[in-house]
């Protein structure tokens, strides 16, 4: 598929989600923009790789995340230009954040902030630096946060490809790449496999089906809740010992491509309801935290 084609194959995802399920119409043209853009600049960026010779694999197979042992962020990654073209894909998305946005480029582009100090420590002082950039520039910290976040994905995903050795040993209910838990999950049509995905990095890993991810409980019992008539695929796994959720795709072909981020956005009305339940999303994304 060559460029045009992959974009126009992923609008066509987007489109079919909505014929599917319209009520996420809003919420999902609200972030197809920058779908699109993460497409197009995960293709097109070149980074250089990290230190893989830091990973230790013991440390992995005990569970620590690649992200926990060595930096997969560098100084001299395209920073200022990620975030510059994620913000014109924001601002049409997300119209309330326009101006904030609109400061964000200036600053960026100006090199009053630099991205790249977010994630320097990353995760040790994010939320300071979210809330001071916040203060100091009369932002407002979602509109910060929402920046970092997207441009992280991109650096991430893009990074994660060229991981050697990963996926193998990872016994954990938390992202290998980053140590995220899961925004989705998906058992495959031929081997009944559960894979989890993780929205943070992209990266997705295979997962026992009797355990569950959040609390490793082992008495978990696969106990979905199914909401819409005829649409068996589609439910959520709730543990009764910490009481999160995981929202799954059940019984899928190997065959078609598709997009786990579109998929999870498009089932948010199975996270309104999970959440009404007394239920907490094993992560909380941009799209399920209401
Ligand atoms: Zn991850
Ligand atoms: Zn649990």
């Amino acid at each position: 598929m060559n460029h045009e084609e992959s974009i126009e194959h992923i609008e066509q995802l987007m489109d079919d989600a909505i014929e599917k399920n319209p009520h996420c119409k809003d919420i999902l043209n609200a972030f197809r923009p920058v779908i699109v853009e993460r497409y197009l600049l995960v293709d097109k960026l070149e980074l250089q790789n990290t230190d893989a010779t830091k990973i230790d694999k013991r440390k992995f197979k005990g569970g620590v995340p690649v992200l926990r042992q060595t930096t997969l962020f560098r100084d001299d990654d395209p920073w200022a230009e990620i975030a510059l073209s994620l913000i014109p894909a924001m601002k049409q998305g997300f119209p309330a954040l326009q101006d904030d946005l609109e400061n964000l480029k200036v600053l960026v582009e100006k090199g009053n902030i630099s991205i790249y100090d977010y994630f320097k420590s990353y995760p040790a002082d994010g939320d300071t630096i979210v809330t001071g950039w916040a203060s100091e520039f009369n932002i407002t910290a979602a509109a910060v946060a929402l920046l970092l976040i997207t441009t992280m994905r991109i650096i991430l995903e893009k990074r994660s490809q060229h991981i050697e050795w990963k996926g193998g040993h990872w016994e954990k209910g938390y992202c290998p790449v980053c140590g995220t838990f899961p925004s989705i999950a998906m058992i495959k049509e031929k081997i009944a496999e559960r894979w989890l995905h993780c929205s943070q990095c992209g990266y997705e890993w295979k997962f026992s089906r009797v355990i569950c991810p959040y609390c490793e409980d082992e008495a978990y019992k696969e106990m979905p809740f199914f909401f819409v008539e005829n649409k068996d695929k589609e439910c959520a796994y709730a543990c009764d010992k910490c009481k999160r959720y995981l929202i799954t795709l059940n019984r899928m072909s190997d065959l078609i491509f598709r997009d786990l981020d579109i998929s999870a956005i498009s089932l948010t009305h199975l996270d309104v309801i999970m959440q009404k339940k007394g239920y907490q999303p094993m992560a909380a994304c941009e799209w399920n935290v209401f």
